[in-house]
């Protein structure tokens, strides 16, 4: 079946009701038959539920739903995209073990490195995301994992998923990228041979701005390394996320398309106002990396980022006399959203840390939203 089938098809669980939509299976344990039951169920030897925090059904839904649209053989949810992104560390890479990481990356990914991976003995280098060439020499024996995002948070740098990954097989590295931007629907990193997809549910997969979750999508054998840190330190997804969030994948499809459709509007209008020094979205023509966005993903995405030529200070004016837009940290909603990821997202970097992401003092981030266009234009207040 197609990705718009399996996204509203895909259905673990009815119960003895016959209910059609899938019900919340809001309980944190689950009951046995009898001792030889429960023995069983402990001992791995019988398929069922224990504990919430180990599996449940609400969450297994989900976790089989993203598996299927990111073509992946399964997948865990977890409790936020930083638990993703956490438990997958912890669980992958042990003291004396080095970490490649991309200089464009969400501002807390910088902050697991610095405050734990550098206590536990683990070691990391950033790499330029758009200059492959120089990634070998950073490449040490004991290097483990690479770890990007493609579009990255906010910058919208485009790295080639393809080179990449062969770039990793070859140094023996495994792939993870942050698929958070481009959403399944736009891009599936398995298929151009990343080994790990990793998602905030929190953005476009809920979309609407109700619940947080996280995601990760990889090989049986590589989710199997990883599940025993769910269950054990316990970084899970909640059955009611879990069930807004399957519920959100029945429609991310069709909000994606208006989603790409409004942002690819706004991006073009942008580029052609006086007042703009730049504009970076995956699919303009003026993109450096457009060709290769061609390639990996099916269309632009939802953000757009962008600088006026009076820096700073014309950004904040911008964003100060907004009527409609929120100004929050989130994105992904059916909300337009402004940000200014200097004095919000990525304030705990230093001035050189955010240049080094391709991130300038006066960038606004847009988190387009799926408004009527010519409201979001009216409210971009331009000279
Ligand atoms: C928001 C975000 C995260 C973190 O996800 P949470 O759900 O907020 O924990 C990770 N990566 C990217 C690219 C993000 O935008």
């Amino acid at each position: 079946m197609k990705f718009e089938t399996r996204a509203i098809r895909t259905q673990t669980e009815r119960t003895q009701h016959h209910e059609h939509s899938t019900p919340i299976f809001a309980t944190s344990s689950f009951v046995f038959d009898d001792a030889e039951h429960m023995r069983a169920l402990f001992a791995n030897e019988a398929p069922g539920n224990i504990y919430s925090r180990f599996t449940n059904p609400s969450v297994r839904e989900f976790e089989v739903k993203m598996a299927s649209l990111e073509e992946g053989e399964d997948c865990i949810a977890t409790a936020s995209g930083m638990a993703a992104i956490f438990a997958t560390f912890a669980s992958l890479l042990s003291s004396g073990d080095h970490l490649l990481m991309s200089r464009a990356v969400f501002g807390s990914t910088f902050k697991v490195n610095d405050d734990y991976l550098r206590k536990w003995g683990i070691t990391y280098d950033y790499i330029d995301p758009l200059d492959i060439a120089s990634w070998q020499q950073k490449v040490k024996p004991h290097t483990k994992l690479l770890y990007l995002e493609t579009p990255s948070n906010p910058g919208l740098d485009i790295i080639d998923l393809l080179e990449t990954s062969q770039f990793c097989r070859s140094n023996g590295i495994l792939l993870i990228v942050d698929n958070c931007f481009a959403t399944p629907y736009l891009q599936r990193p398995l298929q151009y041979g990343a080994d790990i997809s990793i998602h905030s549910a929190t953005k476009y997969i809920d979309g609407q701005g109700r619940v947080m979750g996280g995601a990760i999508i990889a090989s049986k054998a590589i989710i199997e390394q990883i599940y025993p840190f769910m269950k054990n330190a316990g970084p899970s997804m909640s059955p009611f996320n879990a069930w807004v969030l399957s519920k959100s994948l029945e429609t991310l499809a069709i909000r994606m398309d208006r989603h790409c459709q409004n942002a690819l509007e706004i991006a073009s209008w942008l580029e052609s106002h006086r007042e703009v020094l730049f504009v970076k979205y995956p699919f303009l023509a003026s993109n450096p990396g457009v060709d290769i966005a061609r390639r990996q993903m099916k269309a632009g995405g939802g953000m757009i980022s962008f600088e006026l030529k009076g820096g700073l200070a014309a950004g904040r004016k911008l964003i100060d006399s907004r009527e409609m837009m929120s100004l929050s940290a989130n994105l992904g909603d059916t909300r337009t959203i402004i940000t200014h990821p200097a004095s919000s997202t990525h304030s705990k970097l230093s001035q050189e840390e955010r240049a080094s992401a391709g991130i300038t003092d006066g960038l606004i981030r847009l988190s387009v939203g799926l408004e009527h266009v010519d409201d979001i234009k009216a409210d971009i207040r331009l000279d």
